[in-house]
Parts: C-alpha cells; structure tokens; sequence
C-alpha cells in the first residue's frame, strides 16, 4: 500500500525506497531518491549498501542485511527475494508472496543491454508495480552504441577540443565508459571527482572500464581531443574554464527533448538513458503476466491509460519524492511533456 514515507508492506512489516526514515526498509538501488540514509535497518543487495556506505558513510542505518539475488527470506508474514533491475550495478526489483499472491516493485530498471550491471529479469507475478519516467509513447531510446559513435565522430572531427561528457555519477557515467570500450575506444578516460569514487567501486566487483585518470591532475593542454565524464551540472559552471575550448555533451534519455538539449547548452545531446523507454515499459508489464498494474512516478497517466486499453486494472499510486535526485528522472515532467 502506498503511505507517506513510500510502498509499505503492512504483513511483512517493512517498506520499499522510503523517503522518510523508518524502522526496516527494502532498498531497490542506490540513486539517492530511492536510497535514503537514516533507517532502522535495511535489507538490499551487498553492491547497494556498499554504494550507500560510500556515499553516506558506514553508519547510513541501524542495521543492514544483503540479499542475493534469486534468494528468499523471510520477512514478518511475507517471503521477499530479489531479482536483477538491470538499471545501475546492485539493482533489483522486490518481489513479495504471500499465500498464492505474488506482488513484484521493479524500482527503476531497464531492459536494455547494459555490461555494467545483471540484466533486467521478467518475474511473474499477479501485481506489477512500475515506473513511468519514459511512459509516453514518444520516448524510444534508440541505441546507446550509435549515441556512443556520434561521440567519438565528434572527438575525430575536433582533436583540439576537449570533448565533456554530461552523465550522472551513479550508473550512467560507467555505463557511457563501457560503451566507449565496447567501441574501441582504447585512451585514457577523464573523470571529475564527483564520478571517480563509484566508478573505482564499479572497478572492484569487476566491470572492466580501462585506463581511467583524475581531471584534477591533468594539464589543460593534455585534455584536447580527449574525452572527460562530469556530472551533469559541472559541466556548464566555472569547472570547464580547466579544459581547452571545451564541447559539452549531454548522456541522459531526456536528450530525445531537443529544447532541453538547447536549454542547457548541449552542443551534443546523446540519448542514452538507464530507464526503460515506452516500449521497454509496455514488453515488461506484459512480460509479467500480471492482471494487475500499479505506477508510481514519472508519466503516470499516459501507461495508466495504456493498461487500460490491453484490459488491465491499473492505478497511479501518485508517490511522492522520487525523480527528484541523481538519475536521468531528474527532469521535471512537465518539460518533458513537451517534445
Ligand atoms: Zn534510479
């Protein structure tokens, strides 16, 4: 049931990605809207806690607990396992049974191809409960490879110019490293000191991203023709006067949006995005088998209208607090809204 602080399991006594602290939470992934420091104890994959003591320091909650995926534990009245998310490294969608009823919360996730993490798994279930950041039937996300080719088209064409590269710190920026790899693309790769702690994380559980350097220690002149990954908002600040006439690109689903390309200064939007798109939404919510749909926050109306037409109950849950942080569903609706 939806509450204040986020999803609650009254029978098993914990809830989902709460936005409040409370006595036991389920963390689905580590972007800090779903994750929040604070709570009695915790239970999640052993990728996000790590990702969560790094990011709030050993003592983020009372008490945790690792759970692997595919493994059951009991909970109160209720059995919880998890299942790969395929959204950031760690993800996972919650499933909860009790008696012959099966509720699976999928978090954030997506279905597309990314090395960086386990890829999303389709769990039956009698309720599925589901994001809506891309739910409008104009988000297709494309190929993040042709995205990535578009990038190192550009680094080709300007060998002066020191090439900045938009990606949020958690997930994204590590997933645009693999492509450039899975390109070819052998150089070294810059990162701002916001994206390096996670990605030398991401290094340890074994996902391979090459040579990576500290912008902090390289000269300006070193940087042309080079490619350097940057939150978001670093790379429109007084930051950038570091680099050599530097050519600011955009990684992030929302790029589909060219006036939002425009409004930040994006000379090169790439539409790469961690977030399942319309159809990624509308495959897995029939890939679930489940007669049941519930979302919770993005572009609600449009998937809850969907559901409706394929003759399936469906209901906003209208949770609060989500989309607001680290992630691509950082941008506000309304813009999006308006391709
Ligand atoms: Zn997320």
């Amino acid at each position: 049931m939806p509450t204040q602080a986020g999803l609650c399991c009254p029978l098993g006594g914990f809830h989902i990605d709460p936005v409040r602290p409370v006595e036991r939470a389920v963390i689905t992934h580590a972007h800090s809207d779903h994750a929040r420091s604070g709570h009695g104890a915790v239970l999640a994959t052993a990728e996000t806690l790590d990702l969560m003591r790094l990011r709030y320091g050993p003592n983020f909650a009372g008490q945790t607990q690792a759970l692997r995926y595919g493994e059951t534990l009991r909970l109160g009245e209720v059995s919880v396992s998890l299942h790969p998310a395929g959204h950031v490294l760690g993800s996972a969608q919650v499933a909860v049974s009790y008696g012959g009823l099966r509720i699976v919360a999928s978090g954030d996730y997506k279905d597309a191809l990314d090395p960086t993490c386990t890829p999303f798994e389709p769990i039956r279930c009698d309720v599925f409960i589901t994001e809506a950041t891309f739910g409008l039937p104009v988000f297709r996300h494309g190929d993040a490879a042709a995205e990535v080719a578009k990038l190192l088209a550009s680094v080709r064409l300007f060998p002066e110019r020191a090439h900045l590269v938009g990606a949020y710190a958690l997930g994204k920026a590590q997933r645009v490293i693999a492509l450039l790899r899975a390109a070819g693309y052998d150089a070294p790769i810059y990162l701002h000191g916001a994206i390096e702690p996670l990605t030398r994380y991401y290094q340890s559980r074994g996902i391979a991203l090459g040579e990576l350097r500290a912008v902090k220690d390289a000269s300006k002149a070193e940087l042309a023709g080079q490619i350097t990954l940057a939150p978001p908002s670093a790379t429109s600040d007084l930051w950038t006067r570091r680099f050599p006439d530097p050519l600011t690109a955009f990684a992030s689903g929302w790029m589909r949006v060219r006036a939002r390309a425009r409004q930040r200064g994006v000379e090169l939007p790439l539409v790469i995005s961690d977030h399942a798109d319309w159809d990624g939404l509308t495959a897995t919510i029939k890939a679930s088998g489940a007669g049941e749909i519930w979302v919770t926050h993005g572009q609600e109306d449009a998937l809850v209208h969907w559901c409706t037409t394929q003759g399936l109950a469906a209901q906003p849950l209208e949770l609060v607090g989500y989309g607001e942080e680290d992630d691509d569903a950082a941008a506000p609706a309304s813009e999006a809204a308006t391709p």
